[in-house]
C-alpha cells in the first residue's frame, strides 16, 4: 500500500474529530500534526503532498484518536500558549485557560514598583510566571497544595528562566506576608455540576476544579485570611461567572468591600478586594 499523503490523513483525521463532538476539529487535527511533525500550520499546506512515513502514521493516529476520547489537546502536545509564555502542562496540573489572561493585566495595573505579589493554587504556575516575565521589578511568590503542579510549575520557571519563589501548603496557612497582591485561580466548580461539565474536564486533576457543595470552599478561607496576608494590599479572584453575589457576602463577613470585574465575555468573572 502506497504510504499515506499529509493532506489525505489529516482531512480524515478533522472530519473524524468533527464527529466526536469538536466544534473545530480541522483545526485541531492540524495542530496535532504540526506538533507531531515539527512542522508549522502553514508548512501542513506547503507540504501538503508529502508521504508519511509509518511511525509518523502511528503517532498521529494515536494522538488523534486521544483527542477523540477528548483528552485536552494541551495534554496531549504538552504545551499550552499563556499570556505571552509557552507553558509546559501535563496531566496533574490544569490547563490554564484563555480567561485568566485577562487577570494579568487587570492584577500588574495595580501592583507598586518591587512589590511581593503572591499566587494562590498556581497549578502550572500560569498567573505567576506571566506577571515576573512582565514585572521584573515583582518579587513574585507562588505556592499550591499539589506537590505535581509545584513540580511541573517549577520546571516552568527553570525554563524560562524566571525567578518565583514557590512553596507547598494549604492556601496560605504556611505563609507570612505581607505582599502588596494576592491573586487567585483556585478551584470554584460546585461538586453537583460534576455532570454537566465538558468532557475534557474528565482528564484534569478533580483538585484542580471542584470545591465543595457551592464551590467556595477554598474562596472562603481564603477570603477570611486576607487581612493578615495583604493589610493595606489588593487581592483578586477568578471565580464562577455566578459566584460574585456570594463572594461579595462572603467578603463583607470579613469587614472587606468588594468589586465584581467582568471577563471579555461580559461575565462577571473577576473580583477585586481591596484588603483594608
Ligand atoms: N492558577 C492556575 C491553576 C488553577 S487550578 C491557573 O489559573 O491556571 C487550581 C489550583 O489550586 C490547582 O493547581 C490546585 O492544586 C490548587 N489547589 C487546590 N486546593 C488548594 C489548596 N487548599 N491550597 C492551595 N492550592 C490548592
Amino acid at each position: 500500500m502506497d504510504a499515506p499523503i499529509l493532506r489525505d490523513l489529516l482531512a480524515k483525521s478533522g472530519a473524524w474529530l468533527a464527529t466526536k463532538g469538536l466544534t473545530n476539529g480541522r483545526r485541531e487535527a492540524e495542530w496535532i500534526f504540526a506538533e507531531s511533525l515539527g512542522l508549522s500550520r502553514l508548512d501542513l499546506y506547503t507540504r501538503w503532498d508529502m508521504p508519511l512515513e509509518p511511525t509518523e502514521v502511528a503517532k498521529l493516529r494515536e494522538r488523534v484518536a486521544r483527542r477523540g476520547r477528548r483528552e485536552p489537546l494541551a495534554y496531549i502536545i504538552g504545551t499550552q500558549p499563556f499570556a505571552d509564555l509557552m507553558l509546559t502542562v501535563g496531566p496533574g496540573v490544569l490547563v490554564p485557560r484563555p480567561e485568566t489572561e485577562e487577570l494579568i493585566p487587570l492584577v500588574l495595573a495595580e501592583a507598586p514598583f518591587g512589590t511581593r505579589l503572591l499566587d494562590v493554587g498556581t497549578g502550572s504556575g500560569a498567573i505567576a510566571l506571566a506577571c515576573a516575565k512582565a514585572r521584573p521589578d515583582l518579587r513574585v511568590e507562588a505556592t499550591d497544595v499539589s506537590a505535581a503542579a509545584l513540580a511541573i510549575a517549577q520546571g516552568n520557571a527553570t525554563r524560562l528562566g524566571l525567578g518565583v519563589t514557590f512553596h507547598q501548603g494549604d492556601l496560605t496557612r504556611h505563609l507570612t506576608g505581607p505582599y502588596g497582591v494576592v491573586v487567585a485561580n483556585l478551584p470554584y466548580i460546585a461538586e453537583d455540576e460534576r455532570g454537566v461539565c465538558d468532557p475534557e474536564l474528565a482528564f484534569e486533576p478533580a483538585e484542580a476544579l471542584f470545591a465543595g457543595v457551592d464551590g467556595l470552599d477554598l474562596i472562603r478561607p481564603l477570603l477570611a485570611d486576607l487581612r493578615r496576608m495583604a493589610p493595606g494590599g489588593v487581592a483578586w479572584l477568578e471565580h464562577g461567572w455566578r459566584q460574585g453575589a456570594a463572594i461579595d457576602a462572603l467578603a463583607t463577613t470579613q469587614g472587606l468591600t468588594s468589586r465584581l470585574v467582568q471577563d471579555g465575555a461580559g461575565k462577571d468573572r473577576f473580583t477585586r478586594v481591596p484588603v483594608s
